[in-house]
């Protein structure tokens, strides 16, 4: 190439939307070329099929000679290759459809590239960032947060402050209901075996907890300082565990407090379902995910935590970053808000979302998604071919086929994903295989919820 390629941003104003332009003109049309070939929520075929095609469409991968064609290719293959989780039948995870609104402010993010390690790289994004945090922050009754890739790591950093204010015994209880990173992040940061409680009901059962604190704490337990956590929105089923009572045994016992609300931290913007949430203040840290019940483009995570002085165990010098006489000069010192160096502001495409939609917008998404869960449990109800496990607590539906072995419920779900008509995922609550439909997608309409129980009854093995 004898000139170097368009920039994204250029100080010549001939030379960086104007390039950008056309380039989103075929990514838009790349996009919608892609999905018609893939007709359904995923592609058909299964593994082999989309990795040939995949394989196919890539042809070679560093080639000679520059291929002007490769982004209208790659993005056509990716879309037609996608699991979609705007299309109203893919809802096997806490998968999102992103607000266009949010992806858009995502490509500023992309072209302006701040970096959130040091003030020189990020002066306004920076500003920003701390301003936004707060009042998420504020939103859950702690003062401050901290922006993540999700809600694995805002746990990791949860145990980590646990570990950094109480010392390097602190042990973690966790529910078995809890997100498997917690007890992952236990090992990671080397503290003690972590004590789960069998969470037979779904959630944690406060008298277990008791029983189970006056025990580690008592003569003859390990000793040592301890750590709960507890989880508002389980991943399997969307269940609220018990959370005034759990803070108040955590206070009584003197044990740190950690709530995992990747999943229902999003009932905050509801005034009708808020109040579920209570007990969230009481928490040291909580984790909330606004790729989830935000609908944001990944990743939008944040731990917020009550007492900011736990995040002085964060600050770290790098001359380079936040050298002490540029900070005592006043710029501001960004290392200590993360483990991660380099950082995307994240934050753009959340302040964007929030301020566009503001709270009666964001409202009224939570509000139809957990709507729709009725709407779905109560069609499962009436349907004499299939069970409903509970009534949805959040935006989750287990249902089974009546009287299906397990291998026929996980063969109907492997079916419909291998021929691209369905994404539903798996649980187990109570030892039995049950298919589980999230509802994150709030276009989703009753008749989509039926065409979906339709498809579940006519591939279930008999
Ligand atoms: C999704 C989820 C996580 C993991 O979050 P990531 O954003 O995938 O890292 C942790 N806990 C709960 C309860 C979740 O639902």
């Amino acid at each position: 190439m004898s000139t170097p390629p368009p920039l994204a941003s250029d100080p010549d104003a001939s030379a960086g939307p104007p390039a950008l332009r056309p380039l989103l003109a075929t990514v838009l049309d790349a996009l919608r070329t892609g999905t018609r070939h893939r007709r359904g929520p995923l592609p058909a075929g299964g593994p082999d099929a989309v990795t040939a095609r995949t394989r196919a469409a890539l042809g070679e991968i560093l080639p000679d000679h520059g291929d002007p064609d490769a982004l209208r290719t790659l993005v056509t293959a990716l879309a037609a290759g996608s699991a979609d989780p705007a299309h109203p039948l893919c809802t096997a995870h806490l998968h999102g459809p992103p607000l266009a609104v949010a992806c858009a402010a995502d490509l500023a993010a992309s072209v302006l590239n701040p970096s959130l390690d040091s003030w020189d790289q990020a002066p306004a994004a920076s500003a920003l960032e701390a301003a936004v945090t707060r009042a998420l922050a504020h939103e859950t009754g702690h003062a401050d947060a901290l922006v993540t890739t999700g809600a694995t790591e805002s746990n990791h950093l949860a145990l980590l402050l646990a570990r950094e204010t109480q010392g390097p015994d602190t042990r973690l209880v966790h529910g078995t209901n809890a997100h498997h990173s917690l007890p992952r992040a236990a090992w990671l940061l080397g503290l003690p075996d972590p004590v789960p409680l069998p969470t037979p009901t779904g959630t944690l059962d406060p008298a277990a907890l008791d029983h189970t604190l006056t025990r580690l704490t008592g003569p003859g337990g390990p000793g040592g300082p301890l750590v709960v956590a507890a989880t508002a929105g389980t991943t399997d089923a969307g269940l609220i565990d018990p959370l005034p009572e759990i803070a108040g045994l955590c206070a009584r016992h003197g044990a740190r407090l950690h709530i995992d609300a990747a999943y229902g931290g999003g009932l905050l913007f509801s005034p009708r379902h808020r109040a579920r949430l209570t007990g969230l203040d009481r928490a040291h840290t909580t984790a909330l995910d606004l790729h989830k019940l935000g609908w944001q483009p990944i990743a939008a995570g944040l731990l917020t935590v009550r007492d900011p002085t736990d995040l002085t165990a964060l600050r770290h010098r790098a001359d380079y970053l936040n050298a002490d006489d540029d900070t005592d000069a006043g710029l501001p010192d960004l290392l200590g808000r993360s483990l991660r160096t380099t950082r995307r502001p994240d934050i753009l495409k959340i302040a964007v979302t929030l301020k566009t939609l503001g709270r009666d917008g964001l409202a009224t998404l939570v509000d139809t998604v957990c709507a729709r869960a009725r709407d779905l449990a109560r069609l499962v109800e009436e349907h004499p071919a299939l069970d409903l496990w509970a009534p949805p607590a959040l935006s989750t539906v287990l249902f089974r086929p009546a009287g299906a072995p397990d291998p026929a419920v996980a063969a109907v779900r492997r079916t419909l994903l291998t021929e691209g008509r369905a994404v539903l995922g798996r649980a187990r609550p109570d030892g039995r295989l049950w298919l589980k439909a999230t509802l994150l997608n709030p276009r989703t309409r009753p008749a989509d919820l039926t065409a979906l129980l339709t498809l579940v009854e006519g591939h279930t093995p008999r």
